[in-house]
């Protein structure tokens, strides 16, 4: 079922949302974007004729009621953006009753699903090496279903809207899809508009594809950058991660970062790019600082000559001019990662000449796919992300996705 599909006349519908929206001390909402991400599909549902019951998780109360992380917080933003009255039920699991009351066109928002450790499903207070661990587990995966049909009793129809949270097999995003029938549950428009995108980076491949990964470290981007090395013509990569494969070339880094349990890896990375006849793009040049901070000197070095004192904390000149020629010709590319300590302005320049030769690519026809927290940040710092084509809310099911790991969150709207 498709949510273009389905007419909401007369419906309830429960959808998953990410309203995980950050507060400042006042509980004030400083970046509204996950609310407008959801509207769409909610306006959809009520344009139908239809009731919403709105869940969604905020921050890791971990299990336990903490009015930091309560969404009454979010009620009135709600309200406004979706120009009608909100009812705010301040138990996610004793809502049956407002549920019920609900009529066409009325909106029920439910407080914070992780006030109750059934939502993510772990068992509390005890750890993976107790020998009572696994029984705990256990015991808390049949309350979780518990939990998740409650959920369930609440509508007629499920719609899962939560790209960020789509990793995860927790009772709002996947086990709660087990209680309605393949007629009555669907993905919401901003899933929709995901899986699409990461389709497009997986299985509508242009040519020339590059890819570009940065961040600090090499170890949490492994998985993706094995799985593209199967797909990409081109694969930068940047950050951190330049200064451990400097190393493992046998380069002097200086006080770059570095992880020196991964100097084997990264000479397989190498490898494997060479045999698979994928271009790796590493960076020869970079600018360094004498601290780690914004205000540090800095000068252009090799990226494999860095005197001690000294960091690699930004693309050089020459790095980026590299970049940019293997980016302004690709018609499908993916941007995960800074090139740089991009947080200080001084050393922006890496990821904004990335981001400029993406822009380009795109003006020219090209599929730019941009995700991960830092690079989103990035684009947004530049003012570019409305000229890529397409900016991913997720960050973890994003990569999850790319990986080409099939996400719980979209499986159990499948099943
Ligand atoms: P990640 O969370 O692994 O995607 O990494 C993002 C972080 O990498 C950002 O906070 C950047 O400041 C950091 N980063 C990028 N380049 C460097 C570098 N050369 N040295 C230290 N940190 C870096």
């Amino acid at each position: 079922m498709t949510i273009d599909n389905y007419n909401f006349a007369n419906k309830k519908a429960i959808v998953r949302v990410d309203f995980n929206v950050p507060l400042d001390e006042n509980g004030h909402i400083t970046d509204d974007t996950r609310i407008r991400g959801a509207l769409p599909t909610l306006k959809k549902i009520l344009a139908d004729g239809g009731s919403l019951i709105i869940m969604s998780h905020m921050g890791k109360p971990k299990g336990k009621v903490n009015p930091k992380f309560s969404l009454s917080q979010i009620k009135d933003d709600v309200a406004k953006a979706l120009g009608t009255d909100v009812i705010f039920a301040p138990d996610c699991a004793n809502a049956k009753e407002a549920a019920a009351n609900l009529k066409p066109g009325q909106v029920l928002l439910l407080e914070n699903l992780r006030f109750y450790p059934e939502e993510e499903g772990k068992p509390v207070g005890i750890e993976k090496e107790d020998p009572a661990y696994e029984a705990a587990k256990k015991e808390m995966k049949e309350r979780q279903k518990e939990f998740a049909k409650t959920l369930a009793s609440y509508a007629d129809v499920y719609v899962n809207d939560a790209f960020g949270t789509a990793h995860r097999k927790h009772a709002s995003t996947a086990v709660i899809a087990d209680y309605f029938d393949k007629d009555n549950k669907m993905l919401g428009y901003l899933m929709e508009k995901e899986v699409q995108a990461v389709d497009n980076i997986l299985s509508n491949i242009q040519r020339p594809f590059t890819a570009i990964m940065g961040g600090s470290k090499v170890s949490t981007k492994i998985g993706i950058i094995e799985n593209l090395m199967d797909k990409v013509d081109n694969l930068i990569l940047c950050g951190g991660m330049t200064y451990t494969f400097a190393k493992a070339m046998g380069g002097k880094i200086g006080d770059s970062i570095c992880e020196d349990d991964k100097l084997d890896l990264a000479r397989e990375i190498m490898a494997k790019a060479k045999a698979k006849g994928v271009n790796l793009v590493l960076g020869t040049d970079c600018v360094a600082g004498n601290a780690f901070s914004n205000d540090a000197e800095t000068m252009i070095c090799p990226s494999n000559d860095i005197p001690d004192g000294w960091e690699g904390m930004d693309a050089g000149p020459e790095t980026r001019k590299a970049f940019a020629e293997v980016i302004e010709p690709a018609k499908t590319i993916l941007w995960n990662g800074p090139a740089g300590v991009f947080e200080f302005d001084n050393f922006t320049a890496g990821s904004r000449a990335i981001a400029e030769a993406i822009v380009k690519a795109t003006e020219k026809g090209a599929f730019s796919l941009v995700g991960g927290g830092d690079s989103v940040a990035c684009v947004n710092k530049f003012g570019l992300a409305d000229s890529v084509s397409y900016v991913s809310t997720g960050g973890g099911a994003l990569l999850e996705a790319i990986e080409g790991k099939e996400l719980p969150g979209v499986a159990a709207i499948k099943k």
